[in-house]
């Protein structure tokens, strides 16, 4: 199969000129520029359908970035694209109640049980950010535990990563987060129980809520170790701290529900976002009734937006959901995955590649360099170089990856074994000259 398809981004060039002089970076999120693979022009683009996105100079890409994870069912599905236009022929945003809220957020706990009483909200950011304020309000405690490379949104208290010490107090990872803030916020490595243990051990009273991913998302797709969190469950129950799962890109991405159903744990409080908006900006959280019971207007923990719950996202949520209702959805991914995987092992075999593959059904992280990865210290020593040239190999090949090698691969259902294969001859040509390198 040809290799070279001689793509030009002219367009992208421009628009990227003139975005930077209008729009800071020229982006607006920072892990839509190229600054992880060692900078260059991001490709702007103009359409999208299925599995396949076109930028503004007519190259056509096989789609694998899901737009950091929202987007399952491919882009512009018809029956979610259907939903929003009849939505928004009805009106966009009333300030009142609506009916589709209430079949939404039945739907939701149908799905997923420790949803006892929920909230939308518009971003992953404010379900965390809010959820973090409830367990306060309702334990009567400031700090929280979270685990180190684990992504939580932008709001100060979860901008924190760890130092390299198995139980740090944080060190906020931006400018402008007060000391103060980070002081609240313990980090210790993912799948590290006896770290877990030491810091529930010295801060268990103090800690309102353990924040994790139940299933990692935000450096690679990292599954728990058998035991361990039903083992952090434990522990920070123990100490009266509640558990909170962020399940912004885990809900629904593996099985019609969350991380929670599959590893059949029951968190406290859960926030969600991503695939529940069906491609349109939405957030979420809920959990234990006696806990939701601290939100305004019932309790004293204020939350409120504008845009909470607006229709148009609702309605593309409500369709979303409802093109992953049907049968067989989550075999395919995994089956599709599983291809994927197994096709590139058999490659990075014959071309001598150093290759770890985390997969979990239709996510997927190949890492370079490196033997294993559990925590975010594994996947930091993952070779950046290789990385680099391998995203912007498989981008002029018309694949599109996320630009960091901490982010995931993902499947929709609209991809197709064609498109696999077609994936997989992109690594193969890559492969070749990485290894001719
Ligand atoms: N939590 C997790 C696990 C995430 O991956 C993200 C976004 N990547 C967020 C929270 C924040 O969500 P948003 O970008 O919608 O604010």
């Amino acid at each position: 199969k040809k290799t070279n398809h001689n793509r030009t981004y002219d367009q992208s060039e421009a628009y990227y000129r003139e975005a930077c002089e209008y729009i800071v970076g020229g982006v607006n999120s920072p892990s839509r520029s190229y600054k992880a693979v060692g900078g260059g022009t991001p490709v702007f683009i103009k359409r999208a359908e299925g599995a396949y996105l076109w930028d503004v100079d007519g190259n056509r890409y096989i789609d694998y970035l899901g737009a950091f994870g929202p987007i399952i069912t491919g882009h512009a599905h018809p029956h979610i694209t259907q939903a929003i236009a009849e939505q928004a022929a009805k009106g966009t945003l009333y300030g009142t109640p609506t009916p589709l809220e209430v079949k939404f957020a039945k739907m939701l706990r149908e799905a997923i049980p420790s949803l006892e009483k929920i909230r939308f909200v518009n971003s992953g950011t404010e379900a965390v950010m809010t959820t973090i304020r409830v367990a306060r309000a309702y334990t009567n405690r400031t700090k929280i535990i979270k685990f180190a490379g684990c992504y939580h949104g932008h709001s100060d208290l979860v901008l924190v990563a760890a130092g390299s010490g198995p139980s740090t107090l944080g060190i906020p990872d931006s400018a402008g987060i007060p000391h103060s803030i980070a002081q609240e916020v313990i980090t210790v490595p993912f799948n590290d129980l006896a770290s877990f243990e030491e810091a529930i051990t010295t801060w268990g009273e103090e800690v309102a809520a353990v924040l994790v991913e139940p299933i990692v998302g935000n450096f690679g797709i990292v599954m728990p170790e058998p035991g361990f969190l039903e083992e952090v469950h434990r522990l920070a129950h123990q100490k009266g701290a509640l558990i909170i799962y962020d399940e912004v890109i885990t809900a629904f991405r593996f099985t019609y529900g969350g991380a929670q159903n599959i590893l059949q744990l029951e968190p406290d409080m859960t926030a969600m976002g991503k695939i529940i908006g069906g491609g349109t900006p939405i957030g979420a959280y809920g959990g234990k009734k006696a806990i939701m019971e601290q939100v305004a207007p019932l309790g004293p923990a204020y939350q409120a937006g504008t845009m909470a719950g607006n229709p148009l996202s609702l309605a593309a949520g409500i369709a979303c959901l409802e093109v992953l209702q049907e049968k067989g959805t989550y075999a395919y991914l995994d089956r599709l995955g599983q291809k994927l995987e197994e096709g590139i092992h058999q490659l990075a075999q014959q071309f001598s590649i150093p290759v770890t593959i985390n997969r979990f059904k239709g996510a997927l992280t190949v890492y370079f360099g490196v033997d294993q990865v559990k925590n975010y210290e594994d996947a930091a020593k993952s070779d950046d170089r290789l990385f680099a040239t391998f995203f912007k190999g498989m981008l002029k090949q018309g694949i599109n990856l996320a630009p960091s090698k901490y982010e995931a691969w993902f499947l929709t259902i609209r991809h197709t074994d064609q498109d696999v294969e077609d994936t997989l001859q992109a690594v193969a040509n890559t492969f070749k000259t990485l290894a001719a390198q």
